[in-house]
């Protein structure tokens, strides 16, 4: 008889947790001392006051897999309840590499941990949709019909779809308000003398769902004396799959970038979007042991979020008033996982007139998460609803992050709160200071 395929069955009772297909690594699980430092700025914590919840916990549950215990359920729901937001990896003074630990774990439970039922189908449901940006864009015509027509608001007030598909509500809840907006050509000159030849990755969610993003990024790069080339066919960078263990999956898309943008020949790799960034610059690590690791290396150098590429060129355009307060919201992987504060900050604070105002607990996440507010969405709604209060605390009139999965989540509970604030890419406000737009222009409200 053939052996059925390990990926099929997964392990047999009582056989260790994990494989010696990549486990998370011991030494970086023996770095944690056990302080608790971290557990006040980890989500699931806060929520729950659950030790198997918090960094520390999870750190103990690997170890435990590494001695040979099994891979239980409970182990997989608390994996599974991590949000990723690399919080644990910013407060940690032992330097805790928790963002290697999570990866390679939640590649093991992918990969051994048969799912069953309707968290298998989501999964694949939304593994089949999220990453690939044709699939996405064909929503868009549906999705707008349904929000112009009236539908999604007699919707809305019904309260059915809470009742009888909450993960529906909750995509419903989630999905912003889509204007038609022309996609950028494949490449747009420099104003002026050029200063760089940069690469930007047009994204997924960003691409469908907040084009005016990407087209606000295209020209304050063009402003800024950059040529900017948008490779033609860009696929997913892997961010959502890297995230949630599918690391084959991952690890194909990466490939297909590194490819795409090789043929373009640019300086730099400019990303808008904080989770697809982060991920990016990990590519060196995702395809280490793989053909393609030398060039995954080559490019994950290039990367660089767009804050970033802007703070170290050094505004050159003339930055117009803009008499605006805002909350900055630092999104998890911008912060966290990248280290990107100050230049967004600093950015913004270079526009005359605007105020730049902090949200407290910044560093707890939103809830967003990639897909964790689809796949968990009582107790994202309860994250986004503690941030929204926290930005609606500050007074300002207009939010502004750097992930459209921030945008989507804080947006969704500034409306139930019935609060109103309006919401913007990084790259919306320096384009409109730019362009010389009134604030007006960036201050339609969320709710
Ligand atoms: S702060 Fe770091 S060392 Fe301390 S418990 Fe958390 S992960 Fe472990
Ligand atoms: S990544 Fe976030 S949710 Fe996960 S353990 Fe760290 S702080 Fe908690």
């Amino acid at each position: 008889m053939v052996d059925a395929p390990r990926d099929v069955l997964g392990p047999v009772a009582g056989e260790p947790a994990f494989d010696d297909h990549r486990p998370p690594r011991l030494d970086i699980v023996n770095d944690c001392v056990h302080c608790g430092f971290c557990l006040t700025t980890c989500p699931t914590y806060v929520l729950w006051g659950e030790e198997m919840d918090s960094p520390r916990g999870r750190i103990h549950l690997m170890k435990q897999g590494l001695d040979g215990e099994p891979m239980t359920d409970s182990m997989v729901r608390h994996v599974d309840a991590c949000l990723g937001c690399m919080a644990c990896v910013t407060a940690c003074p032992s330097g805790v590499r928790y963002d290697s630990l999570i990866e390679d774990t939640r590649a093991q439970v992918e990969r051994r941990h048969p799912r069953k039922g309707r968290d298998r189908a989501l999964r694949e449901a939304i593994f089949a949709l999220f990453p690939y940006p044709r699939r996405l864009r064909l929503l868009r015509g549906p999705l707008r019909a349904y929000q112009v027509s009236g539908l999604q608001r007699l919707v809305a007030r019904s309260g059915l779809l809470e009742r009888l598909a909450p993960t529906l509500a909750t995509l419903d809840s989630l999905a912003p308000r889509l204007r038609r907006v022309p996609r950028p050509p494949g490449r747009v000159p420099a104003r002026g003398p050029r200063r760089a030849v940069v690469g930007m990755l047009t994204g997924c969610v960003q691409d469908a769902f907040f084009p005016d993003v990407n087209s606000a990024t295209v020209r304050v790069l063009a402003a800024e004396g950059c040529d900017v080339v948008i490779p033609p066919g860009q696929g997913c960078c892997g961010a959502l799959s890297v995230h949630n263990g599918r690391e084959e999956q991952a690890r194909g898309f990466a490939r297909a970038l590194i490819d795409r943008f090789e043929r373009a020949g640019v300086e730099y790799v400019v990303v808008n979007a904080a989770g697809c960034g982060s991920s990016m610059k990990e590519y060196a690590e995702l395809l280490r042991d793989d053909p393609y690791a030398e060039r995954a290396a080559a490019f994950a150098a290039k990367v660089r979020d767009l804050s970033e590429l802007l703070a170290a060129l050094g505004p050159v355009a003339r930055r117009h008033p803009l008499p605006l307060t805002v909350a900055y919201h630092d999104a998890c992987h911008l912060a966290h996982a990248q280290g990107v504060r100050a230049q967004p900050r600093a950015l913004l604070g270079g526009i005359p007139g605007l105020e730049v105002r902090e949200i407290a607990d910044p560093e707890i996440c939103c809830g967003s998460a990639g897909v964790w507010n689809i796949l968990n969405p009582g107790p994202a709604a309860e994250l986004g609803d503690r941030k929204a209060g926290n930005v609606l605390a500050t007074g300002a009139s207009l939010l502004v992050t750097a992930n459209p999965g921030c945008l989507m989540q804080v947006a969704a509970a500034v409306r139930r709160q019935g609060g109103a604030i309006a919401l913007a890419h990084t790259a919306q406000v320096l384009d409109a200071s730019i362009r010389g737009l009134p604030a007006s222009a960036l201050l339609t409200p969320a709710g």
